[in-house]
């Protein structure tokens, strides 16, 4: 017999075995040798009340043996030649679990990144960091594993009615993970450990019969009479087969302009664009647990803020508490920043992105740019935040409160961002329509959460690829291209997903759509 009991656990308790043994034997109203085995389905951490706790659910297995689970990859067929071959343009979350899907399926993915393996681009990432040099095609956002491994490696995800988010986690703790994401409310791997299982995936992908290719950026696609024939990687070869995966993420801007060249219709879709606010990690342990320094079981504390402010949202977005805040841009000429953490989320700092709403009818002064008004839109804030610096990836940056009160800051707090902060004046340099409800939202939060609103805090500028301003319509059925047979649009760039799990997972939908258009 197995019960599923909920315990409130003190964050002292977490670990001590016999004491939580003892108090599910006795919620079970059973001797404790009856527990034959314990397992812990669910946790989560309740900050509300005076005093922190964590919220378990165990399964308490009684006079019975957990049944063993099969690992999902494990027995599968390996491919040869003779199978048929799909096209997955980009090795990110979306691209990685679509081939991991196609295998499954059959089919042989023939993957295509521009950019280069784990490890090679740890060599790109420091030339950012240290040098402020962006290579094009190497950076935060583009390489194996796309953006995802060098992210934060948060788990969570809202779409649960976009796909098995169970399997997609343990695929990553197939691939390396610790299986604590399996229960943790909010899942996290952190950018020190993702590298080795984004590794471990291709490791897979390779065993079973898929191909993976670095270095080989998609320049053109072979269209025929409505429908896709192949792709033209770096301006020369020519790959054919009969579907392709485009799952390029949203920083791929030359794909979306040669999708435009090339007749295949995208659309204009609402996005947001901000800022990143980082603070002193105590700080917000202090508001959120009520104590400095927190009690060694609690994880780095996080808050999640949101506001109306003008018809437009006003929210904190990927949180990363005890982390380091990031120079994320895909070109020279731009500063672009984003926030991620390691496995112990140990830094002294908590960033957060903080963004406003940006609708379309927002665009009117880039309506020249026709569907690129979005794109051209976070450009042109990304270049202004450049063009204000001295050429490096240092980033303008302001005090919160002198944000709010438009004073330019004599110092800045310290920061983890690693190029280095200048003091800018970012009520200037945001478009109005952004700085404003910035600057009402950030009061509100205040209001919202005590100790919030404090010169401690470092606004950075910006923070503009929170999500696609363009979307690859597909059909909701086929999950191909409206117009073009054979194309899937897919994951984050497409339009279809926010975040690792939710482009995971649309990747491996879009890989059952192409098993059942070859069928
Ligand atoms: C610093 C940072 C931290 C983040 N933290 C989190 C987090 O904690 N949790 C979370 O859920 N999300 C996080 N994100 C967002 C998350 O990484 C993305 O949502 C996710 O990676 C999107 O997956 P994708 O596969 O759709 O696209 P991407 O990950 O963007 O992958 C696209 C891939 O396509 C390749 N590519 C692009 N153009 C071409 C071309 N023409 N030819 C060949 N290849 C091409 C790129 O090299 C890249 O590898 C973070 C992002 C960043 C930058």
């Amino acid at each position: 017999m197995v019960r599923e009991i909920e315990l409130k656990i003190l964050p002292h308790e977490r670990t001590d075995e016999d004491l939580i043994r003892r108090r599910l034997a006795a919620k079970c109203r059973v001797p404790e040798q009856q527990i034959s085995a314990i397992q812990t389905r669910r946790r989560s951490v309740d900050a509300r009340g005076s005093r922190p706790f964590f919220l378990i659910r165990y399964a308490v297995f009684l006079n019975e043996t957990p049944p063993a689970e099969a690992p999902l990859l494990k027995g599968l067929r390996v491919l040869d030649e003779t199978a048929p071959e799909a096209i997955v343009i980009g090795a990110g979350p979306a691209g990685y679990f679509a081939a991991l899907e196609l295998l499954e399926k059959g089919i042989r993915p023939i993957l295509y990144d521009r950019g280069k393996t784990v490890r090679d681009r740890r060599r790109d990432l420091r030339a950012i960091q240290q040098f402020g040099e962006v290579n094009p095609h190497s950076n935060y956002c583009f390489g194996e594993g796309g953006a995802g491994t060098y992210s934060d490696g948060k788990l969570y995800t809202r779409s649960h009615k976009r796909g098995n988010i169970e399997k997609a986690l343990r695929l990553l703790v197939e691939h390396g993970a610790k299986s604590d994401i399996l229960v943790d409310a909010h899942p996290h791997i952190g950018s020190n450990k993702l590298p080795v299982i984004v590794a471990n995936i291709r490791a897979s992908i390779e065993q079973y019969g898929g191909e993976i290719h670095f270095g080989c950026q998609m320049t053109d696609l072979l269209l025929r009479d409505g429908k896709v024939e192949g792709v033209v990687i770096n301006e020369t070869e020519e790959k054919r087969a009969a579907a392709v995966v485009l799952a390029t993420g949203h920083s791929a801007r030359d794909v979306y302009y040669l999708l435009h060249r090339r007749g295949v219709r995208i659309e204009a879709k609402p996005f947001a664009l901000g800022v990143r606010i980082e603070r002193p990690q105590p700080l917000s342990d202090r508001i959120q647990y009520g104590q400095s320094p927190r009690e060694a079981a609690l994880p780095a504390s996080s808050y999640r803020l949101a506001c109306q402010v003008e018809g437009r949202g006003v929210f904190s977005f990927c949180m990363c508490p005890g982390g380091l805040v990031v120079p994320a841009a895909t070109a020279p000429g731009e500063i672009v920043v984003n926030g991620m953490s390691l496995s112990r989320r140990d830094s002294p700092y908590a960033n957060s992105g903080t963004v406003v709403a940006v609708e379309l009818e927002d665009l009117a002064d880039y309506q020249q740019h026709g569907v690129f008004a979005g794109v051209e839109f976070q450009r042109s804030v990304e270049r202004a935040m450049f063009g204000a610096g001295d050429g490096s990836q240092r980033a303008p940056a302001i005090r919160l409160t002198d944000f709010s009160r438009q004073k330019p800051s004599a110092n800045l707090a310290e920061t983890s961002y690693i190029p280095g902060l200048f003091s800018a004046p970012l009520y200037d340099l945001l478009p109005p329509s952004i700085y404003q409800r910035l600057q009402r939202g950030v009061r509100v939060f205040g209001k919202k959460m005590k100790g919030y609103y404090t010169a401690e805090a470092n606004v950075i500028g910006t923070e503009s690829r929170t999500s696609s301003p363009l979307r690859i319509p597909r059909d909701g059925q086929t999950l191909m291209h409206e117009e073009v047979a054979g194309l899937f649009p897919c994951g984050e760039g497409a339009g279809y997903a926010g975040g690792i799990i939710s482009a995971a997972m649309d990747g491996q939908n879009v890989a059952r759509a192409v098993a059942r258009f070859y069928d």
